[in-house]
């Protein structure tokens, strides 16, 4: 068999010159093989036909190319290697090895005289290069020294590796995703904050998934615009420039318009916005200078949490393509670990929130307060010191909300935190612990320490403090109980309901506060047998009903009465509305006593009336409770049935923060009321934050100016001023107008001199019993 030599200058191949000095050519093995038996030898012939080895050469998926060592000249190359160059046969032969390699022929020599020197063929070696269709290929080149026609000749074959590189490179990188994911996965069990989460999660990402860039931006829910929030890899001038961008509303940049990059679009669209192929949209933010750092392909991933983007996850590959297939689907996966996570620490902080903190006013709640006590009970246990605990109401605070607003309830409870927080100095040292009530707790009393007085002056100047709300002023006041460590008890739970009972106490007596004594508990204790005892004096008739005259200012003379519930209660003697009123609320029983209390009035009024005594219409005091009952307009209805004039003598008091309740209510009900000939008179006017469009709104008859606003009118300039103002507005409004506690001249007189109407108080007379009044007022008009 004869050894193929390529004839460089024809292009075609010319039989062998056997080499003289070596057995170990391809040739010379050839010509010792033995006589062949019929059929070898006809394979030896075909194998001799120079056309079947050229087509045989042809045929194959490597490049082959063989160059003459002495002439430094290609030889022979085949049609695959034609087609890698995209070139002719003879082109690419005459481009010789130096034009092929791009390499000076000396370096190319040294580089075949070694594979010579060393007789054998070479280590594959992996190469790159730019496809015809720009992408890069990977090969696998093998030489071989080859002696024949008495010269060296070197066969190179190339291998295109370039699909099997990826494979491989995609396990690898497949892998380090792999990695990457259950990394992170360990490590959403153990963060405990966000920050910690995206720091982690970026880091894991670029160390395990070997991704050289990873970004994470959240959305700020309040002006939707993203900030990064943690970082891998990223140079800090790129990082700044990218929240610059994310910031940005400027539509002259260049690049994408704001809200448009990827990283938007991927949270507006909540969707992955990929780009494998960085070097076709030179439109992205920083697209050159990610090429320069390798970067190939990008994606953007949102973070999406109770089906809202709050973020999104920016992962950088150096290869093109990357973002595709299993490792797109690991990382959206990965994303949606992440997001859990995300979710899963927010609803922690959550409720670890709740569970401590008020959010309204973002103080401690009464959990996390008795903690904080407990601490400084026992500090004041190994410092021997007091400590005093304080719980707190807003007064009035429902009125507020009702007539106002629950907003701006809440801003006063705000407002109010603030205050408190700020006298005391520390937030930590007060809690908001039920709707209108804050506790506060002094860790340390010294013996000196007079806390009554300082307790005074706080409240003092609480009550001076404006507050505001919908652009108005308001003064707000406020009761306090307090207990003392540890004479009023000896842990916070025990501290706290002392100071609790101590302010209920204060409530019911009307002190502005009260520090707690053992006799409070026995008492409250007392109340639950006030409730039993209440619920039978009804039927033991112990209500009884006291009269108060109402006199008009310029006449003098009586022009109605109020008829004000008392308690006889056996063995005790008169005990005011004030001390049992609440808890006939509580227990329902007002509604009962209610009814008695205006057929009491009208039954005295329509005996007054058969004795042909002068009768004034009889005012009658009416709880919420009752309002608000659905059939309290038939049980008025039922009470002045009883005689065709019996209307004529009944005036219903309700307190104005009642009707500012619920306004809607109010009108409708008031409307019924006066249809059946009672009139309505709005109580303790000035004290429920009226709305004055409601107030003109509401069915009224009369205005009772509370006796808050008469004591005040002569103390100074302001508060005449305060009194003028109802005045002129009940005026207006065209509503007769009561002053109630007149008890002075000179508040008389200011009110004359002011136009209202009439005057109530005990100038003229305290309420009297039904005959005490009947005797002394009735006959004076007969
Ligand atoms: P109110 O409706 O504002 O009643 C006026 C209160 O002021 C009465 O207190 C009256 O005795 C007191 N008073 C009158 N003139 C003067 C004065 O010149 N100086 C001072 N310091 N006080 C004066 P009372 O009788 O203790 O009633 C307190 C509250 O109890 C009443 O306030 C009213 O809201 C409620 N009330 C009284 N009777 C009833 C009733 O039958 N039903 C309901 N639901 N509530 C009632
Ligand atoms: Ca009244
Ligand atoms: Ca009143």
């Amino acid at each position: 068999m004869g050894w193929l030599i390529p004839c460089a200058e024809k292009g075609v191949l010319m039989k062998p010159v056997k080499p003289a000095d070596s057995s170990t050519s391809p040739a010379s093995i050839a010509a010792k093989v033995p006589a062949a038996p019929r059929k070898k030898r006809k394979a030896a012939e075909l194998m001799a036909d120079e056309s079947v080895i050229l087509k045989a050469l042809d045929a194959t998926t490597d490049s082959i190319y063989l160059v003459d060592r002495a002439s430094m000249r290609i030889v022979y190359v085949n049609e695959t290697a034609c087609r890698l160059h995209n070139m002719t046969r003879a082109d690419l032969i005459a481009q010789g090895p130096s034009g092929l390699l791009a390499m000076p022929t000396t370096e190319i020599e040294k580089i075949l005289d070694t594979i010579i020197a060393s007789g054998t063929p070479s280590e594959p070696v992996e190469i790159t290069r730019v496809r015809k269709d720009g992408q890069v290929g990977c090969y696998e080149l093998r030489r071989q020294p080859v002696f024949a026609a008495g010269r060296w000749l070197i066969i190179s074959v190339v291998r295109d590796i370039t699909e099997a590189k990826q494979a491989q490179n995609r396990i690898v990188h497949l892998n380090r995703v792999y990695a990457m994911r259950s990394g992170i996965s360990a490590l959403i069990v153990r963060v405990r904050t966000r920050e910690e989460l995206f720091d982690a999660a970026c880091r894991i990402a670029g160390t395990e998934g070997s991704f050289p860039m990873t970004w994470i931006a959240m959305r700020d829910p309040a002006t939707s615009k993203l900030a990064p929030v943690a970082s891998y890899g990223v140079p800090d001038d790129m990082l700044a420039g990218l929240a610059r961008r994310f910031a940005s509303n400027d539509t002259q940049q260049s690049g994408p318009q704001p809200g448009q990059t990827m990283a938007e679009r991927a949270v507006l669209g909540k969707k992955a916005i990929l780009n494998n192929d960085l070097a076709s949209d030179p439109s992205i933010i920083y697209a050159t200078r990610h090429l320069q750092l390798g970067v190939r392909a990008i994606a953007m991933l949102p973070l999406i949490v109770d089906d809202e983007a709050v973020g999104v996850l920016a992962f950088y590959s150096t290869q093109v393509n990357f973002f595709r297939g299993e490792e797109l689907k690991l990382l959206l996966d990965l994303t949606l670990d992440i997001a859990f996570a995300v979710d899963h620490i927010d609803q922690q902080n959550r409720l670890a929130y709740l569970a401590h903190y008020d959010v309204l006013t973002g103080l401690a709640n009464r959990t996390l307060f008795l903690d904080r006590v407990t601490q400084y009970v026992h500090s004041a246990t190994l410092g021997g010191h007091r400590l005093v605990v304080y719980v707190v109401d807003v007064e009035r605070f429902k009125n507020i909300n009702d007539s106002l607003g629950q907003d701006a309830g809440d801003r006063l409870l705000e407002q109010i935190g603030q205050w408190i927080t700020h006298t005391v100095g520390q937030n930590n040292l007060v809690a908001r612990v039920g709707t209108n009530h804050f506790a506060i707790v002094r860790p340390v009393v010294r013996g000196t320490d007079d806390l009554q007085t300082l307790l005074e002056a706080q409240l003092e100047n609480f009550a001076r403090h404006p507050f505001r709300l919908n652009d108005e002023v308001y003064r707000i006041s406020i009761k306090a109980g307090a207990a003392i460590f540890p004479s009023d008890g000896g842990d916070a739970n025990a501290l706290y309901k002392s100071a609790e009972t101590a302010l209920k106490k204060a409530k019911l007596r009307g002190e502005p506060y009260l520090f707690y004594t053992t006799s409070m508990s026995t008492r409250t204790s007392g109340m639950v047998s006030l409730e039993s005892e209440l619920r039978q004096s009804l039927d033991q008739q112990e209500f009884v009903l006291h009269y108060q005259p109402k006199i008009n200012l310029e006449s003098g003379k009586m022009t109605g009465a109020e008829a004000l519930l008392r308690w006889n209660k056996p063995n005790v003697g008169l005990i005011a509305p004030g001390h049992f009123i609440p808890t006939l609320e509580e227990t329902g029983l007002i509604h009962d006593v209610g009814q008695w209390a205006l057929s009491q009035a009208l039954s005295d009024y329509l005996r007054w009336k058969a004795a042909k005594l002068p009768v004034v219409r009889i005012a009658v005091n009416v709880s919420q409770l009752q309002l608000r009952q659905r059939g309290f307009i038939d049980v008025i209805g039922r009470v002045v049935s009883s005689d065709s004039a019996a209307a004529n003598g009944l005036e219903i008091e309700i307190t104005e923060s009642v009707l500012m309740a619920d306004v809607k209510h109010s009108i409708a009900c008031l409307q019924a009321i006066r249809d059946l000939g009672v009139t309505i008179a709005i109580d303790d006017f000035g004290t429920g934050f009226s709305s004055l469009s409601y107030l003109a709104r509401l069915p009224l008859d009369t205005l009772k100016v509370d006796r808050a606003f008469v004591v005040d009118m002569v103390s100074g300039a302001q508060g005449l001023a305060v009194v003028s103002t109802i005045v002129e507005l009940a005026l207006a409004l065209k509503l007769k107008v009561v002053a109630e506690g007149v008890e002075t001249e000179e508040q008389a007189r200011l009110l004359r001199l002011l136009g209202c109407h009439e005057m109530q108080g005990f100038l003229v007379s305290k309420a009297l019993p039904s005959d005490a009044f009947e005797a002394r007022y009735l006959p004076q008009f007969a």
